[in-house]
């Protein structure tokens, strides 16, 4: 049982490496989703902006947030290994 949006997000990237068929919506449909207070997940679930489906899977909206906070940790920390 998914408990917090981290562990979703956990959760949704494994969904990734063993899923094929999904892809992230365009910035315009995101934001169209956001604006009407909803979002889909990867499986096409429909959420709230902020949450998981009943799957585990994180909306896109947390996903590409969360991707975005990666790409700058990874280019803050160029050249260091975790
Ligand atoms: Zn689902």
């Amino acid at each position: 049982m998914i408990e917090t949006v981290d562990e979703a997000l956990r959760n949704t990237f494994a969904w990734f490496e063993v899923n094929s068929g999904w892809a992230p919506p365009d910035d315009d449909t995101l934001v169209e989703w956001i604006a009407d207070g909803v979002c889909r997940c990867p499986d096409d679930c429909i959420v709230a902006p902020d949450t998981w489906c009943e799957h585990g899977l994180a909306s896109w909206w947390l996903i590409t947030n969360e991707l975005q906070k990666n790409d700058r940790r990874a280019r803050d920390r160029k050249g260091l290994t975790p």
